[in-house]
């Protein structure tokens, strides 16, 4: 299997990294905003040659707050928008199933990494995952990935949460756009 450094891989989270979250969910093409600076930071990663692949928890499939039909809309405007700020976007996969479902794909489990692997023909150890939840740290951590959290979304209460355990430390970014460069620049080391 080549592994994910030859292929540049990079998983980034969806909701609270690329777009503002919100608790009510995201349910429609109008309620996805992209966060200031992540269509850029995808089209800066996609120069630099990662495939860029998005790993994302959408329970609100499995609690009827919307369809696939919706969510197929608003993951056309997502990869739209990246292409129009020269960017593109690889793949998207996505948990369907409520927190309580026990599947084995919804983060912190692994099933989207391995989707992942299987589709691409890669291992995706040591790449990196970006997230700005505690579910994504550990589906990374749990998969041996490199997790970077970045501060929007729900990431500016993960990095207290981070502070307060006992687990050993993890990169911190102010959003994507800072993330994404200082990625690129280490992955040119
Ligand atoms: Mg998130
Ligand atoms: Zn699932």
């Amino acid at each position: 299997m080549p592994d994910a450094t030859s292929m540049k891989i990079i998983i980034l989270d969806r909701d609270g990294v690329i777009n503002e979250d919100s608790s009510a969910h995201i349910k429609s093409v109008e309620e996805w905003v992209p966060i200031s600076g992540s269509l850029e930071a995808i089209a800066s990663l996609h120069r630099a040659g990662f495939r860029v692949t998005v790993a994302s928890n959408q329970s609100g499939l499995g609690r009827q707050l919307f369809d696939e039909f919706a969510l197929a809309n608003i993951h056309h405007k997502l990869c739209s928008m990246a292409e129009e700020a020269g960017g593109f976007v690889d793949g998207i996969f996505y948990c369907p199933h409520r927190p309580d479902d026990g599947c084995s794909c919804r983060k912190p489990g692994t099933g989207l990494l391995e989707q992942i692997e299987r589709e691409y023909s890669c291992s995706l150890s040591n790449c990196y995952f970006v997230g700005d939840s505690l579910k994504d740290i550990q589906a990374a951590r749990a998969y041996g990935l490199r997790p970077v959290l970045v501060r929007t979304g729900n990431g500016a209460q993960t990095e207290q949460q981070l502070l307060c355990s006992a687990s050993s430390a993890v990169p911190v970014f102010d959003d994507l756009a800072t993330a994404v460069e200082k990625l690129i620049l280490l992955s040119n080391d």
